[in-house]
């Protein structure tokens, strides 16, 4: 999930504060800026930046069940907008054989030095 400054590069769906703004709450008397963004907010930062699927290294010396070219040393980039939407895509071309599903503000591609595999859908 998008950390609450990448949350801010974004307008708010909920309280539609604009970008570099923080989200509001409202009040008695109108609004006040609050510390968090609402989830809305992080998850559209989520949705435009994708998700990241990386293989177990045990396909380094064994092949993969359903795909010969799997590098665990790389990564498919998943354009869904939500993490299950990109689950479910994950599952329609891999089954269960792959590690794991990382959004983009969390993944480090330091550890992938074979780079970017393929893009998905
Ligand atoms: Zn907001």
């Amino acid at each position: 999930m998008a950390t609450t400054a990448q949350a801010q590069t974004v307008p708010c769906p909920t309280c539609q504060a604009k970008p570099n703004h923080p989200c509001t709450q409202p009040t008695n008397t109108g609004r006040s800026a609050v510390g968090w963004v609402h989830h809305a907010r992080a998850t559209s930062v989520d949705r435009q930046a994708g998700y990241f699927l990386t293989f177990g290294i045990q396909y380094n010396t064994e092949p993969h069940p359903t795909w010969p070219e799997c590098n665990p040393k790389g990564w498919i980039r998943i354009n869904a907008p939500t993490y299950e939407e990109a689950r479910n895509i994950a599952i329609e071309w891999f089954g269960l054989d792959w590690s794991m599903l990382t959004p983009s503000v969390h993944f480090n591609p330091k550890f992938f030095p074979a780079g970017e595999l393929m893009v998905l859908p």
